[in-house]
């Protein structure tokens, strides 16, 4: 059987958390298109019983559960265990209700506001996929791989940054955040997202946190800090590296 080499790329699944049923296989349908294995769950109290049970590699997730909603069951996924890092696409009713979601510090990665379109929703879910494949190839090869970004230089394993050919000392958080960012440009990062990713062992900082740092590495690697040209803010969403 010579397709088990490429059939052993693993199918991705997906937690599929809505309480409306027609929106609930909608979602499952075209998933299985795309090639991912869904878990479909109704309320939030089955969700949580999967999250226990399985690793997922995406949860989409109502907002408006009956019972445990989807705040409830995105911060206690956040909080620990199997699924503490999987993305969280949120699915809202409302425009406004999608932007408290990010606001608050749900833990959620991205959102759509319902009614979304099919495409738009695969494109999310493609990204957000990507993504954690990218971080977790970071993560395995011991510290990640040197990049160059415009006139930026960074080197993980040697925690060493020049910028326009000066060497420039980063906090350890300063070193992560800015590798995050630069290492995929153009991709946006909720600030929820760079929480977790530069202060992974603490749970105890709020999403302020990335705007403090944020502000401190303009000062080191922006030519004007009043107008970055490297880490952009994308308003109500978060940071991204300008595209290069
Ligand atoms: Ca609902």
């Amino acid at each position: 059987m010579e397709s088990v080499e490429t059939a052993s790329e693993p199918r991705r699944t997906v937690l599929v958390v809505e309480d409306e049923k027609n929106i609930r296989d909608l979602v499952c349908l075209h998933l299985g298109v795309e090639g991912f294995t869904c878990v479909p769950a109704a309320s939030g109290t089955e969700a949580l019983q999967l999250v226990e049970r399985q690793q997922f590699d995406l949860i989409v997730l109502d907002l408006m559960l009956p019972g445990v909603d989807g705040l409830a069951v995105c911060r206690a996924v956040r909080r620990g265990g199997a699924n503490r890092d999987v993305p969280i696409l949120m699915l809202t009713a409302r425009r406004d209700e999608s932007d408290k979601v990010l606001g608050l510090d749900s833990g959620a990665d991205d959102y759509l506001t319902k009614p979304f379109g099919i495409r738009e929703l695969l494109a999310r879910v493609r990204a957000l996929v990507r993504r954690r494949t990218l971080d977790a190839a970071a993560g395995n090869s011991s510290a990640g791989k040197p990049i160059t970004y415009g006139q930026i230089e960074m080197d993980p394993a040697r925690r060493r940054v020049r910028v326009r050919g000066h060497a420039v000392e980063l906090t350890g958080h300063e070193f992560s955040l800015l590798y995050t960012l630069l290492s995929q440009p153009g991709i946006v990062f909720t600030r929820e997202a760079l929480v977790r990713k530069t202060w992974r062992e603490d749970t105890f900082v709020t999403v302020r946190s990335v705007d403090t740092l944020v502000k401190r590495l303009r000062r080191k690697v922006e030519a004007d800090p009043a107008n970055p040209e490297v880490i952009l803010t994308v308003w109500g969403s978060g940071y991204k590296a300008a595209d290069v």
